[in-house]
């Protein structure tokens, strides 16, 4: 009599690498699985063919899901209350983004079932994990509603590979926990992904979103320009979208560009390009052209700010000046004239010096260019009471050029 072949069993020992755990777990608590629903949809198959064909992996995998089902180690279930339609998550979208000048509109979306792992260590204790591995935190579980479930049946319907992902997860965490896992429900949530679209003139721009229905908040757009995270979203007039936040208007010539490629006046807080910007010599704010103001002591135009009584900061704290001061010996150099002055008091701009001296009946004040120190303003008053004169060039040239006082 010819020999029968022996029936083909499955090894109860690992053999698909990437779910061995899963594998190992539902053959300890079953057996062997019976010929009968290890290859009830494919025939028999060798443990090599289950490593290395992938479908031949899934109907493995599905008869280990079937069998711990059948033994009640594993059942399915849905949350109660989820979306039934793309129309809350669309709702939800719309109402989440202001675009000026343009419109949004959705560029595909998907509702989908994800599967969740319920894990139960034990009567009271139980955890959840998503299949890409991740354990859920409390916050996500109460947004999605997890603790409020209906039985669900169907295996047939699973998706197998993210099932048993999401159970691997669990049994790897029960790993370095050293807890049994009793008992998994595999939970399928509803999960919405697609991609909004924003559009400006002949601009678009799409933006990807994806999360749980159950908890869907809409993604903020990501500036691609400025970094920033805005729900309002702009066009530039050289054709970038962008948070409009960081977009601003040149009050100059009304161009449309982003605020860091501007530069904001300190004084009036508007935006012009950075050619109609000029910096105070003072206070180094950066301020429109024009709004600088004129000192009424050394005639330097400065920002407003640095006004008090009608005097810059610098003319209100000029400071006394030694005599050996390599700055003082430049100026004398340059202008002889000033030798003959005593009682230097002196103050710097970021381009000018302030400089009073007294004579024996009169006071000077003279301000000078720092990098030439060429002469800018020259004025001369009594010593006391003293009412300052401005000099003319010639008279200005005449005293620095005077050899002695
Ligand atoms: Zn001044």
């Amino acid at each position: 009599m010819a020999h029968e072949p022996a029936p083909q069993t499955l090894p109860p020992v690992t053999t698909l690498p990437s779910h061995r755990r899963f594998e190992k777990w539902v053959l300890a608590a079953v057996g062997p699985l019976p010929d009968s629903i290890a290859f009830r949809a494919g025939g028999p198959e060798s443990t090599v063919a289950i490593i290395e064909s992938p479908a031949a992996t899934r109907r493995y995998l599905r008869a280990l899901l079937l069998a711990g089902a059948n033994s009640g180690l594993i059942d399915e279930a849905a949350p109660v209350e989820q979306p039934g339609s793309l129309q809350p998550i669309a709702g939800k979208l719309f109402g989440a983004y202001q675009v000026d000048g343009g419109h949004l509109q959705l560029a595909g979306c998907q509702l989908e079932d994800h599967l969740v792992c319920r894990c139960a260590w034990n009567e009271s204790d139980v955890s959840y994990f998503a299949s890409d591995g991740k354990r859920l935190s409390g916050a996500v579980i109460d947004a999605i509603k997890l603790d409020e479930l209906s039985p669900r049946a169907g295996a047939d319907e699973l998706n197998v590979n993210e099932g048993v992902s999401a159970i691997e997860a669990a049994l790897e965490h029960a790993e370095s926990t050293s807890a049994a896992v009793r008992h998994v429900t595999l939970i399928q949530c509803r999960h919405a992904a697609g991609k909004i679209r924003f559009t400006i003139g002949s601009l678009s721009w799409d933006l990807p979103f994806s999360g749980w229905a159950n908890a869907f908040t809409p993604p903020p757009f990501h500036c691609p320009h400025t970094g920033v995270d805005s729900f309002h979203i702009a066009a530039t007039d050289d054709g970038r979208i962008a948070a409009a936040e960081e977009i601003a208007v040149c009050r100059r010539t009304g161009r449309r560009l982003l605020k860091k490629e501007l530069a904001q006046c300190a004084v009036t807080g508007a935006y012009v390009l950075p050619e109609y910007a000029v910096q105070c010599p003072v206070t180094s704010e950066v301020v429109e052209q024009g709004v600088l103001v004129e000192c009424t002591h050394c005639r330097q135009l400065v920002s407003p700010h640095a006004i008090q009584e009608g005097q810059c900061r610098a003319c209100r704290t000029l400071a006394a000046l030694e005599n050996d001061d390599p700055r003082r010996q430049r100026m004398i150099a340059e202008h002889p004239g000033l030798a003959g002055w005593r009682n230097w008091r002196l103050a710097e701009t970021a381009d000018a010096y302030i400089l009073e001296a007294q004579g024996l009946w009169q006071r000077l004040l003279a301000v000078l260019d720092r990098q030439t120190l060429h002469c800018r303003h020259m004025a001369i008053a009594q010593r006391w009471p003293g009412k300052w004169r401005d000099l003319s060039v010639e008279q200005a040239r005449e005293i620095l050029e005077k050899r002695s006082n």
